[in-house]
């Protein structure tokens, strides 16, 4: 039995949900993933009169692809879709068997026009959180186009093909045999890599805005709702909506919310500012911003949008180390999610570099997965919370460097050691390793805002209580300000507060 019981039960429910036939085409040897694949795939079958099951010969062995009677789809697992993966068989499944996908028209309609052949195959890991958004995208864009296909390859079932690809950050996603990307992406961000580009002439026909939000993380979202709200023209201008929360695994502090998962609270914070009339303008990368009659936020597509106010969320990004060797092994052994990379790492030995929660919680975690977990923190005391502490120096397989300044990543095409200096000795010391986990914080996304915008000396806008910036017209709220605590409770009051303050200048304007 690969199914439990609890895992059987829900799938019951949502097998119930099946509208036409499915067929497994199961491409199995004697090894054990093939033994555990034969035996979900029949365990599926019993469970639906919809469901059926053929032995053939697939590309990659042991794989089973999900296709309709008569057609396949192009959608293929290679290895046992379970764990973070359960989903993303659920999905495939519905989906394959003519269930509409929970997806924008105008989406669905931009995959299907879709011309060329397309393969891709995406390497990850059943504790990825960041992997099931890019399989289920690609699946569904092979179950809407014949001209896509997609096969997901779990990392722990093809060892010899990670090794080989010299891959050590999942999800990593292959096109047509070369590497495209890695980390998570959205159906509309994979979309973007096979897709005519947006033409910049199509954003210059819009409207001048009364309110312009720029950026689609909990700040910019919660700033639409309440400019919305008011019955004003409202935009939001963003590279990838949901921000940092589409990389964060368990939410815990969202209050009324006992529990949630990063991209769970994306997808209903999007849910909900679809609610109201907000042009939603995602994909784009804003590059700058001038005043004229008009606020205009120019877009590196070329495109420039108008309007009479702004609130800028531009959020934060993972702080690099900045050390030669960080740029060049990024995803060759450099990896800032150890949720996500951790299990690639299994019996090595990895670095953290950061000493606050998130780098202790890292390497906690880390721990429990690889040989050896080097912890360096640059001040000669650990920043994270006592209880931290105590559980990582109560693991037999850490060690902590207080008062070292990271010097250098090394190795060729995979990282081999890492550098440090000794700070009250300036000795320099190397030790050999193969991963190295950055955990060193958050730097706002700013830079593209010129000197007329006053900033702290780290780059976070300073804004006043009303959420203005000293621009008149520009506000800003959320972690790219100056608020002392960034969290998303925290940056959803002030994208309120920003939309109320902007409201005022235009109703005093
Ligand atoms: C791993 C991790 C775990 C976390 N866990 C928690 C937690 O448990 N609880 C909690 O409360 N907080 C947590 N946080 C912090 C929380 O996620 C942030 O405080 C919150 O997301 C900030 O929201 P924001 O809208 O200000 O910015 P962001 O979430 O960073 O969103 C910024 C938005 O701006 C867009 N953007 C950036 N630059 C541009 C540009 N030039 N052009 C167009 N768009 C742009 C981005 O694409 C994105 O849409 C966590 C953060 C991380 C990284």
């Amino acid at each position: 039995m690969v199914l439990s019981g609890d895992i059987k039960s829900e799938l019951n429910q949502y097998l119930q949900l099946m509208e036409g036939d499915v067929l497994l085409k199961v491409s199995a040897g004697e090894d054990n993933t093939s033994k555990e694949i034969l035996a979900l795939v029949d365990e599926l079958a019993a469970m639906s009169p919809k469901i059926s099951v053929e032995r053939t010969v697939l590309p990659k062995t042991p794989s089973f692809s999900v296709n309709r009677i008569g057609e396949d789809t192009g959608v293929t697992f290679a290895g046992i879709p379970l764990g973070h993966e359960f989903t993303s068989l659920v999905l495939a499944l519905l989906q394959v068997s003519g269930r509409a996908p929970k997806v924008d028209q105008k989406i669905i309609e931009q995959i299907k026009e879709i011309k060329g052949q397309f393969h891709f195959e995406t390497y990850i890991s059943l504790s990825c959180h960041n992997c099931p958004d890019v399989v289920q995208a690609l699946n569904l864009m092979s179950i809407l186009n014949k001209g896509i296909s997609h096969t997901m390859i779990d990392g722990a079932a093809f060892k010899r093909e990670v090794e080989d690809k010299k891959i050590m950050a999942v999800p990593s996603v292959y096109l047509n045999g070369e590497f495209l990307s890695s980390g998570r992406m959205t159906l509309e961000e994979l979309l973007s890599k096979i897709s005519k580009p947006i033409d910049p002439s199509e954003i210059n026909k819009r409207e001048p805005f009364d309110v312009l939000i720029v950026g689609g993380g909990p700040a910019g979202a919660s700033a639409a709702i309440y400019a919305s709200r008011k019955g004003i023209r409202t935009g939001v201008v963003s590279e990838r909506f949901g921000g940092q929360v589409m990389d964060t695994l368990s939410i815990e502090n969202f209050i009324s919310v006992k529990s949630t998962e990063g991209p769970k609270l994306a997808a209903s914070l999007e849910e909900h500012v679809k609610e109201y009339d907000v042009d939603i303008i995602n994909q784009q990368r804003v590059k700058g911003l001038k005043k004229s009659d008009f606020i205009e936020v120019e877009l590196e597509n070329g495109g420039v949008l108008k309007s009479k106010s702004v609130i800028i969320a531009t959020g934060a990004r993972w702080r690099n180390v900045g050390v030669p060797g960080e740029q060049e092994l990024k995803n060759k052994g450099v990896a800032y999610c150890p949720h996500c990379d951790g299990p690639l790492f299994e019996g090595k030995h990895v670095a953290v570099i950061g000493g606050g929660n998130s780098g202790i919680e890292a390497a906690i975690d880390l721990a429990g997965i690889v040989k050896h977990v080097t912890v360096l923190e640059f001040m000669p005391e650990l920043k994270a919370d006592a209880v931290l502490q105590k559980r990582l120096y109560s693991l037999p397989n850490v060690t902590v460097l207080k008062n070292v300044q990271t010097k250098e990543i090394t190795g060729d095409d995979q990282v081999t050691g890492i550098t440090f200096m000794e700070r009250d000795t300036e000795e320099v010391k190397h030790v050999e390793l193969q991963g190295v986990f950055v955990q060193i914080g958050l730097v706002p996304n700013t830079e593209w805002l010129d000197d007329s915008f006053e900033k702290t000396r780290f780059g976070e806008l300073i804004i006043d209580k009303y959420g203005s910036t000293n621009v008149p017209g520009v506000f800003a709220a959320g972690d790219c300000t100056n608020s002392p605590y960034k969290q998303i409770i925290i940056s959803m009051g002030s994208g309120a507060t920003a939309a109320l303050g902007a409201f005022d200048y235009l109703i005093r304007s």
